[in-house]
């Protein structure tokens, strides 16, 4: 991405020199020279400038009060205990897929464990 940049700022130069080489006193190939160059030197300004944020996180949070109380879990319907890997985040809600006896719930927003 960042080398994609810096060719076209290279390009953008080459015709800026290009043109201002040969502007022969013409002052319009002059100025477009002159932007060539500008729009180049923006080109690689940004690139320096800009924080590079291209990782976008995608960390779905399982937001429980902590392990202790995560290991009390129990499963609603067989009463097995349940930890991290049986549980999965879709749509914003925590589902629980118990082991034991295979049942797959949501867990509510105020779970009572
Ligand atoms: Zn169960």
């Amino acid at each position: 991405m960042k080398i994609a940049v810096y060719l076209i700022a290279a390009v953008l130069f080459f015709f800026g020199f290009m043109f201002v080489v040969g502007a022969q006193g013409a002052p319009e190939r002059f100025v477009v020279g002159f932007i060539l160059f500008a729009a180049g030197g923006v080109l690689i300004y940004l690139t320096k400038v800009q924080p590079q944020y291209t990782e976008v996180t995608h960390v779905q949070k399982i937001d429980l009060s902590g392990d202790v109380q995560l290991e009390q879990m129990k499963c609603a319907s067989c009463g097995g205990t349940l930890d991290k890997r049986n549980l999965e985040v879709k749509a914003g809600a925590i589902f629980v897929e118990c082991p034991y006896c295979g049942s797959s719930y949501q867990i509510e927003e105020a779970p009572k464990w």
